[in-house]
Order: structure tokens, then C-alpha cells, then sequence
């Protein structure tokens, strides 16, 4: 049967107990990878033997009589540490890439739990540890289960990763079109403009604001790059002036500061992406050059750069998933500048950035440059969709402009290079 897999991640709340037996799991694992990690290198460099998993995992017994520490470990997760391990061995082997590299102690780590654990309603429960572990489950999933592993973050947050497996099924599709427009300087109050309907009369535009926590978090964080600045600290690779305590001392703030806008942000556009899919058949967006507007601009307009462009891939994703068709309009397909009365077409080639509102010269319309666009988009899609009335078909409406991203996350690569982060 056709199906995919794919990851829920959850926090959770370890007691001290379970802290001391997670971490002492997660050093047993890195133990172990690295172990045959560097028998595997010794073996290919002088022998030219190529280990693959089953000759590395016949040698674990072996290893565990030899350090008795790990009687400990959860064998399950030993075997899975060999197997992730071969998985990046088979690649360095087709030369896909250099050596896999040693894991090291107090960056991101996980370990694999393939077998024996149960999920209970906010809580998990693991092998070898008596007492369940506090989950908190933002979200609701229905399907089973068919592994788990837990990760800890640089900063040590802990969380779970459940590998759910997603079933081919033929989707309810609303017919809908919605076209999503960004003016470059929508700024921080707004995230995005969406023009969604199922006709050109049967339509409406809305501008979505930025969550609020975000917007305050972004606010703090340029102070607080701006306080670090000041802070005393090395200005060049030749200065030798050695970080004062209070530059430290904001460098970890700024770092959990940073944390908390990428998960803010995240669950902002999970939300938004979500809905946007699930609303719809063809989704319309603006193929940003993203890499060009990062250049030379403050601080919290790059994050809302970066924003967008994690939206897109989330689109993608997600439309991928439930079989929605996502496409993109080349940036150069005049879209704020194009009138979207139906009938008119206008193309008005002086618009400057600073012209939030033109008035359309051929038929007098009222133009909000963003909510136009996003008509314009949402136009496209209809025509998509084939709904849009054979009236109307201005000559400037060539969809020359237009790339369809498939439903394959291989072609996603190839034609949304656009939204790549620089
Ligand atoms: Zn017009």
C-alpha cells in the first residue's frame, strides 16, 4: 500500500528521576555510535572492509560484556543507534558524503525507542522506567504509532518524536482558490494578505496579523541585540579582549530568546498553513526573491523574510499531503500592478513601492496595491480550478509567469528554489 512516513513532535516534562535515566540513555547510545563508528572507519581505512549494519550488531554482545555499564542501556535503542549509524555508513560508501561525524556530549541528541512503550493521554510510558513521563500533546493525531524516540536540545529541552505512518486516501476537496500576497513592506503588524472564494463575485480579501507574542518577542530581541552590542567583547579576530561575564550573560538570554521566536513562529504558520490548505483546492503564492530582500534590512524585517519563506515550505508540505495544488507566480508577473476589475486588466508600469492605494486610470477603480495582488493571485488559481468565467480573458493574463509545484517533494526542490533561505 502506498503510504508515508512522518514525525510528531512533542515536549516533555521529565521529573528528576526520569532526567538522570534519559540522560544516562542518550550517553549509552552515544556510546555505542561511536564505538563502532570508529571501528567501522579502522576497519575500511586499514582492511578495506565495508561493516554494514548486521556484522556490527552481531558484535554488540561482545560489547556489552566488555563495558558493563551498558547491562543498563535499552538494547532496542543500542541496535537502533547501529542502524542510524549504518544508514549514514552507506552513504559515506555511494561517496554521498564524508565520514559521519563523532557524536559529542550536550549538543542536539536522541535516541531511538522502536518497541515496548505506550502513549497514554498526557503522558508516555518507556522501557525500564517505572514511572510514566509528562507529555504535553498540543495537538491531536489519530493514527498509530510505530516508533518513538526522545531528543534533547542543546538548551535541554526534551522532546518526543512519534513516527506516524500516513495512508494514500483520496481527500475532500473544497473548490476553492486562494491567492496569497505579501507586500514587501507589509511591516510587523501583518503577516499576509489572502484573497479566498470560489468566484470572481464570490470572494473576499483579509489581512492576517502577525501573532502578537511575536510581535513583542521580535521587539525584545533587537533590544537585546542592541544591549549586547555594548556588552564588552572580542570586535575582530585579531582583538584579544576576552567576553565579560555580562556579555554572556546576554548572549544565553538572546540564544533562549531566539528559541522562543522560532517555536512562536512555527506554531503561527503550522496554524496558518493548515487552514490555508484545508480551505482549499489551488493555492496561489508570490515566488519572493527572498535571498534579495534580506540584503540591507533591519533585523525583525529579515525574521519576517524568513517567516514567509517557512510558510511557503509548510504550504508545500501540506498541500503535498492532503493533495491540494500549490503554485507560484514568478516575481516578475506584475501582480500589484495589474488592475483586477474583471473586464479591465490595466497594467499600471509606473507603481512605486511607496503607492500603498492607486486609482486604476481606465476604470476608476481603488486599488489597496497587497489586497489587489492577492486578488490577481486568487484569480489565477480560479483559472486553475476552471471555474473562471470564459468572459473573462484579458490579454495581459498570461499565465507564462505561473509554476504548478507538484505533488513530488523532489520537483518541490527544483521549482521553489525561490523561497530557499540565504
Ligand atoms: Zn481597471
Amino acid at each position: 500500500m502506498d503510504s508515508k512516513f512522518y514525525t510528531y513532535r512533542f515536549r516533555i516534562y521529565p521529573n528528576k528521576e526520569q532526567l538522570a535515566y534519559l540522560d544516562e540513555q542518550i550517553g549509552y547510545n552515544r556510546f555505542v555510535y561511536n564505538f563502532f563508528l570508529e571501528r567501522s572507519i579502522n576497519l575500511y581505512k586499514n582492511y578495506g572492509v565495508k561493516t554494514n549494519y548486521h556484522s556490527n550488531s552481531a558484535v554488540l554482545p561482545l560489547v556489552k560484556k566488555g563495558f558493563s555499564f551498558l547491562k543498563e542501556a535499552n538494547s532496542q535503542s543500542l541496535q537502533a543507534s547501529i542502524k542510524n549509524l549504518d544508514t549514514a555508513f552507506q552513504k559515506f560508501f555511494k561517496k554521498q558524503s564524508g565520514y559521519p561525524n563523532f557524536k559529542k556530549k550536550g549538543v542536539y541528541s536522541s535516541i531511538v525507542i522502536p518497541q515496548r512503550f505506550a502513549i497514554n493521554n498526557n503522558s508516555i510510558e518507556i522501557p525500564k522506567l517505572k514511572t510514566a513521563i509528562k507529555v504535553k500533546f498540543h495537538r491531536k493525531f489519530y493514527e498509530a504509532v510505530k516508533s518513538i524516540s526522545i531528543s534533547k536540545t542543546a538548551t535541554g529541552k526534551y522532546y518526543v518524536n512519534m513516527l506516524v505512518e500516513k495512508f494514500a486516501f483520496t481527500p475532500y476537496i473544497p473548490k476553492k482558490a486562494i491567492g496569497i500576497s505579501t507586500g514587501i513592506d507589509l511591516g510587523l503588524k501583518d503577516f499576509a494578505i489572502i484573497t479566498t472564494g470560489t468566484s470572481i463575485n464570490d470572494k473576499e480579501s483579509f489581512k492576517i496579523p502577525n501573532n502578537k507574542y511575536l510581535i513583542k518577542s521580535q521587539k525584545k530581541l533587537v533590544k537585546l541585540s542592541r544591549q549586547l552590542g555594548k556588552k564588552v567583547h572580542r570586535r575582530s579576530k585579531q582583538d584579544k579582549t576576552t567576553a565579560s561575564k555580562n556579555y554572556i550573560k546576554f548572549k544565553n538570554k538572546l540564544s533562549l530568546l531566539h528559541e522562543k521566536i522560532t517555536n512562536q513562529r512555527n506554531d503561527f504558520l503550522h496554524k496558518l498553513s493548515l487552514r490555508t490548505v484545508n480551505d482549499s483546492q489551488v493555492v496561489v503564492l508570490e515566488d519572493l526573491n527572498i535571498k534579495g530582500m534580506v540584503k540591507n534590512r533591519s533585523l525583525s524585517k529579515s525574521i519576517s523574510d524568513v517567516s514567509w519563506s517557512r510558510f511557503a515550505d509548510m504550504l508545500i508540505y501540506k498541500a503535498d499531503w492532503s493533495g491540494r495544488q500549490i503554485l507560484t507566480v514568478n516575481r516578475f508577473y506584475p501582480s500589484s500592478k495589474t488592475c483586477s476589475t474583471p473586464d479591465c486588466g490595466y497594467i499600471y508600469k509606473g507603481l512605486k513601492l511607496s503607492e500603498r492605494y492607486w486609482t486604476c486610470p481606465q476604470c476608476g477603480t481603488l486599488h489597496d496595491r497587497d489586497i489587489n495582488a492577492g486578488i490577481n493571485l486568487f484569480l489565477e488559481g480560479l483559472k486553475q480550478i476552471g471555474r473562471v468565467s470564459p468572459e473573462f480573458t484579458p490579454a495581459e493574463y498570461a499565465p507564462a509567469g505561473i509554476q504548478s509545484i507538484g505533488y513530488s517533494r523532489h520537483t518541490m526542490k527544483q521549482e521553489a528554489c525561490g523561497f530557499s533561505r540565504g
